[in-house]
């Protein structure tokens, strides 16, 4: 098959690409590299199947294609919120001019959405029939509503325009090549203690979070595209950690004496989060494999080599 990745050269984006010229297809990679690397795909730029092409997919642009993996949008606070209009634009137009691909070509596609719909969830755990919690006009809200709103255009364009869709709503997924200024919680504990420096702890570390093992997540992914349901389905790990937990974690296993430090919490930031995950269960045969601590032995790994290596740009 002809697949067309959008933010192909970012985090996960880049793992799918991995696994895609495995099994034999042709994969475009389209990206405008905001927060996706060219490292992270040139070990296939020389392959004939692969394609790469720099892009915003806030401008309209023609492929043809049987199968759109929909990714392109930056997932860090820190990076969504360094543009917030951004952000928007890439949830709205991207989405919609990606939808538009689809539909001329007759193109399955795949969104790429988040836990980040619901909220500050007010039940737990999130299963999809949830509606969310969400502030439409906080410092979050360029992302968690505009992830809401390529969902609504997803089903619209699904409705209207019978085109094929599959939608996903991604948990907090960690693994190597995760940037090291990326912002997220797990990148930066990693990076913290390898570099020997205090590990900033957000509020009090209560809050909870799920982490997903990448590899596991883009085996949802494919799960979810080549099998029979739409979605909204969730795809993450269920195991719940509280931040200071995590802390700890991390800190034993790269660096006992590594200090930790509080800072305060940013706003509307959720207190827990963790997915049901029965519906990736019953409907796509799809569970997560992956323990944390050996995803996070990877993880550091991974970022072990990269801060031993200068690296000029990360492009
Ligand atoms: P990432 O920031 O590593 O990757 C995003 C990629 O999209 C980057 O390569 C970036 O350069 C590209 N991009 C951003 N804006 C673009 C634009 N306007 N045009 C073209 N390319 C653009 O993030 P990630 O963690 O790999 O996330 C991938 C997708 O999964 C995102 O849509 C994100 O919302 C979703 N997601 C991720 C997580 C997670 O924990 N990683 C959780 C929930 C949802
Ligand atoms: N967090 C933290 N220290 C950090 C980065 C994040 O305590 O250096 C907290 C953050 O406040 C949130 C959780 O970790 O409660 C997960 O944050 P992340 O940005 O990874 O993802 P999201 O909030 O989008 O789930």
């Amino acid at each position: 098959m002809r697949i067309l990745v959008t933010g192909g050269a970012g985090f996960i984006g880049s793992h799918l690409i991995d696994r895609l010229m495995e099994q034999g297809h042709e994969v475009i990679c389209l990206d405008n590299f905001y927060t996706g690397a060219k490292r992270n795909i040139l070990h296939w730029i020389d392959n004939p199947r692969f394609e790469l092409i720099r892009h915003d997919v806030v401008d309209p642009i023609k492929v043809e294609v049987e199968q759109i993996y929909h990714l392109a949008c930056p997932a860090s606070p820190v990076h969504y919120q360094a543009n917030p209009i951004k952000t928007l634009k890439t949830n709205f137009m991207g989405t919609m001019n990606m939808l538009g691909v689809a539909k001329r070509v007759g193109a399955r596609l795949l969104l790429a959405s988040t836990s980040e719909v619901y909220g500050d969830p007010e039940v737990h755990p999130q299963p999809e029939e949830y509606r969310g919690n969400t502030s439409c006009t906080g410092i979050r809200a360029c992302y968690d509503e505009g992830k809401r709103i390529s969902e609504t255009l997803a089903f619209d364009y699904h409705r209207q325009n019978q085109v094929e869709i599959r939608v996903a709503r991604i948990f907090n997924t960690h693994g190597p090549r995760m940037l090291e200024n990326d912002g997220r919680v797990v990148s930066n504990f990693v990076v913290q203690a390898l570099k020997g420096i205090p590990l900033t702890i957000y509020g009090d570390g209560s809050q909870t979070r799920s982490f997903c093992y990448v590899s596991d997540l883009v085996n949802g992914l494919m799960c979810l595209m080549n099998g029979d349901h739409i979605g909204p389905i969730n795809l993450g790990n269920p195991g719940e950690y509280k931040i200071l937990e995590l802390a700890s974690t991390i800190q034993e296993m790269v660096n006992p004496g590594a200090e930790l430090v509080f800072k305060p919490l940013p706003q509307d930031d959720p207190r827990r989060r963790k997915p049901d995950i029965s519906k990736a269960k019953d409907l796509l045969g799809w569970e997560p494999k992956v323990p944390l601590r050996e995803g996070l032995s990877q993880t550091i790994a991974n970022f072990r080599d990269r801060l031993n290596q200068p690296v000029a740009s990360h492009q």
